[in-house]
């Protein structure tokens, strides 16, 4: 017998063969009736036979209709079918129950918890009633359709119904004794056994019916299931198949635990009223807050679990983005920046005097970032490019435009070291525009810090670079209009917060060389407008990315040789500066003294993160010089360092590192018109998933690419580094897969204009609680 779900599904499915034009109006007709007529007693079941009868007319052959109305008649069918779907397969009433709770009731006073559990439970983040409701099973089991003894295959997880027809107990030794009870539906024999669970024998006894759930085996030609889930039935008509969820759990709390929790408190669902506006219900066409919440808990119809999932999406992501859209309505209501007048004077002459010409990417970001400033409303934007891109340049065109409308400038880098590099970079840029440039970082002397704040308070600093030393409280600017931020990754959302809380609201850009996919940037940081650079230099040509494994070594060293004598430079990377009990992988200083061996015609030098700033930028001064030839290093070498000769970089256990980071050690050749190099040695036993990764890698140059690639891989989570960004861990949004619903929320919530809702907001504090940074931010 087919259960409802299966009836419609049926249909459908012949419905698609007529579509494909596989089967004519004259077979679907009598398919159709002999579905109705095997089904009887289902239909009559569910009250469907008027909406069959209904369905049946609509599929009787009128061969005289012309084509065009025969087409019509398919479409209707199978609006018809959805309809359908949407009456029997999906809850529908409100059931009005005694016993409202609030929902943030806590959990320990629901049946079956208590304050042991409740402790439990914390480890799924369930606290009170709200917090269980929005916890959504793993999975579902589906007990709709019973199967008969005889037809159950070995290792099949399914539902049977017999009498029991025979018990015995076995005493394996002290500890463990099993029960058996033998069961017989009528087409075979099955053994249900049960361990050290006496208790059993008061319910099983001789003759009982009952529904057991659980996974068939095999055993000695007997077929047998062990502590499956078992309900008592007084006939075989009193079987509750239904479709069960299946609970994240805890250790100390079990499914069956969880579901008797959950079955007190499913109730309350009915009371829930809906925050989601019913417009966007409409537009989208997703369930109610009874239905979604029914179609996880206690679904109707696999097609209710279904539309519920995709609802939960779209009512988790519209909480999100109205989140991110009214805390950035928010910060343009209350701050009112600097409208800036930029004539593009300075810029010109600074731009005509570079020894490149900026590509079409550079040019188009610096006109949007100047757009921003001329405008009243502070600039907020992010500047994306790869490594190389030329982000710098555009940063310096900027800084420009800024202090041609009399503004000063802050450009605040992760590092000192990356600070003093741009610093010494900059300074010569923009000294030729008679733009004043200091330094100042966690190092520079008291006194000397001393007078560059009072320079900056005074406005005799036109620009300061440094660490975020620069945003510290006693810092003051004259006239503070721009402030741009290296690395963004780095930076989290509430050190851009503070930043704009500063008092005055100058102009933020914040550049990142790890880029994501537009639509993403534009969907995750709602609070951001995004650049983005994605054209390298002319004459650049693409690093060769090589995987191999370790034991090719001796052919790399060759090949840098030649590199050497072309006097071109090498890196060399590794994950760790000294040897580790803990892991067996190379390290910087042994390897440092290996390769001084292996190339000991040249200058091999050593950089990793516990030398002094001193020694590191000298050993960086001395390889940019080419005084050094080779660089063994960890990966402090990481962000801005810029070696035109360097052509060959070796990274040994690529695999211990992340693709985002690998781009961006990559980056540090291929910065002149020369061919690169870059080639990636494991070990010869990694996973052929890690493998995969790293081909993948290899094979793509562009930044996008590879975060694309690093996305899906890592997921979102350890991708973002949720905490720092202020992106909650979703439950049901994908942030991989689904750009596109994310897309279609925001431009909704866009122009609707709906903001500053109270249930709304209310909504998101209790779903996104452990999002401090966006719970604080609306
Ligand atoms: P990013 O900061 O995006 O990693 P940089 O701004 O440091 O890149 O630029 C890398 C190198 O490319 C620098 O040496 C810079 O002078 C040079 N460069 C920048 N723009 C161009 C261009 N349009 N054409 C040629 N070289 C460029
Ligand atoms: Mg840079």
């Amino acid at each position: 017998m087919k259960h409802v779900e299966e009836i419609i599904e049926s249909m459908e499915y012949i419905i698609t063969l007529k579509e494909k034009n596989m089967k004519n109006w004259e077979e679907i007709f009598p398919s159709f009736n002999s579905l109705a007529r095997e089904s009887y007693k289902e239909l009559k079941k569910f009250n469907m036979i008027e909406d069959m009868k209904k369905i049946l007319s609509y599929v009787k052959p009128l061969n005289m209709l012309p084509p065009e109305r025969q087409t019509k008649r398919l479409h209707n069918l199978k609006t018809s079918l959805i309809d359908l779907k949407n009456k029997y397969l999906i809850s529908q009433t409100t059931n009005i129950k005694e016993n409202k709770l609030n929902l943030f009731t806590d959990i320990k006073y629901i049946k079956h918890v208590g304050t042991k559990r409740s402790n439990l439970l914390k480890n799924l983040n369930i606290e009170n009633i709200y917090d269980a409701l929005y916890t959504a099973p793993r999975d579902w089991e589906d007990r709709r359709k019973v199967k008969t003894i005889y037809n159950i295959s070995d290792g099949e997880t399914a539902l049977i119904v017999g009498k029991v027809a025979n018990m015995d107990e076995v005493n394996i030794n002290k500890g463990l004794k099993i029960i058996n009870f033998s069961i017989n539906d009528g087409t075979g024999i099955m053994t249900i056994s049960f361990f050290n669970q006496d208790y059993i024998k008061n319910y099983l006894k001789k003759d009982t019916i009952c529904a057991f759930y659980g996974k068939a085996e095999y055993n000695f030609g007997q077929k047998q299931m062990k502590s499956p889930d078992f309900q008592i039935l007084e006939n075989k008509n009193n079987l509750q198949n239904k479709i069960i969820p299946i609970y994240p759990l805890t250790s100390g709390i079990s499914q069956n635990i969880m579901r008797k929790i959950m079955k007190q408190i499913n109730p309350q669902i009915y009371y829930l009223e809906e925050f989601l506006p019913d417009k966007f219900i409409k537009t989208f066409n997703l369930l109610n807050i009874n239905q979604r919440l029914t179609g996880i808990h206690e679904p109707k119809s696999s097609y209710h679990i279904k539309k519920s999932l995709i609802t939960f999406k779209y009512e988790e992501i519209f909480l999100f983005e109205y989140a991110i859209l009214n805390s950035k309505k928010k910060i343009k209501k209350h701050l009112k920046g600097y409208s800036k007048n930029i004539n593009g004077e300075l810029s010109k002459i600074y731009i005509n005097n570079l020894n490149f010409k900026l590509t079409n990417a550079q040019k188009r970001a610096h006109i949007e970032i100047r757009e921003d400033m001329k405008k009243e409303s502070p600039m907020n934007r992010l500047l994306q490019g790869d490594v190389g891109s030329g982000k710098t340049a555009v940063a310096e065109i900027s800084i420009i435009d800024n202090f041609e409308a009399g503004f000063q400038s802050a450009l605040m880098v992760p590092t000192s070291v990356l600070a003093k590099q741009q610093y010494q970079k900059i300074k010569l840029n923009l000294e030729k525009i008679n733009i004043k440039t200091e330094l100042l970082i966690g190092e520079t002397k008291e006194k000397e810090k001393k007078e560059i704040k009072d320079k900056l308070k005074n406005g005799e600093i036109d620009l300061i670079i440094g660490t975020h030393a620069i945003i510290q409280n006693d810092v003051e600017f004259k006239k503070l209009g721009l402030i741009i931020i290296d690395e963004q990754h780095r930076f989290g959302v509430n050190q851009r917060l503070s930043l704009i809380q500063k008092g005055s609201s100058p102009d933020i850009l914040v550049m990142t060389a790890t880029p994501i996919p537009r639509t993403l940037a534009l969907t995750l940081y709602g609070d951001l407008d995004v650049s983005i650079i994605d054209e390298m230099p002319s004459g650049r040509k693409k690093v060769k990315t090589i995987l191999n494994s370790d034991n090719n070594l001796k052919n790399i060293y060759d090949f840098i040789k030649d590199e050497l004598k072309k006097e071109n430079q090498a890196f060399f990377i590794y994950p760790l500066i000294e040897e580790s009990e803990a892991i067996d992988l190379k390290n910087a200083k042994d390897m440092h003294e290996q390769i001084s061996k292996i190339f000991s015609d040249y200058n091999v030098g050593l950089l990793h993160g516990k030398m002094k700033s001193v020694e590191k930028n000298e050993i960086m001064e001395k390889f940019s010089k080419k005084e050094i030839n080779i660089l063994v290093s960890t990966t402090v070498i990481e962000v801005g360092v810029d070696i035109p000769d360097a052509t060959v970089m070796v990274i040994e256990h690529a695999d211990r590192f992340g693709l985002s980071q690998l781009h961006q050690l990559r980056g540090r050749v291929g910065r002149s018109n020369k061919q690169s190099y870059c080639f990636l040695t494991t070990s010869s036993n990694i996973s052929k998933e890690t493998k995969t990764k790293l081909t993948q890698f290899s094979a793509n140059n562009d930044g996008f690419k590879v975060s694309e690639i690093d996305l899906k891989w890592r997921g979102p989570g350890k991708f973002f580094g949720t905490q720092q960004h202020g992106i909650p861990d979703f439950k049901f949004i994908d942030i991989t897969e689904d750009l596109k619903i994310i897309e279609e929320v925001k431009k909704y919530i866009e122009q609707d204009n709906i903001l500053d809702d109270k249930k709304i907001i209310q909504e998101i504090k209790m779903r996104f609680k452990n999002s401090t940074e966006l719970i604080k931010a609306i």
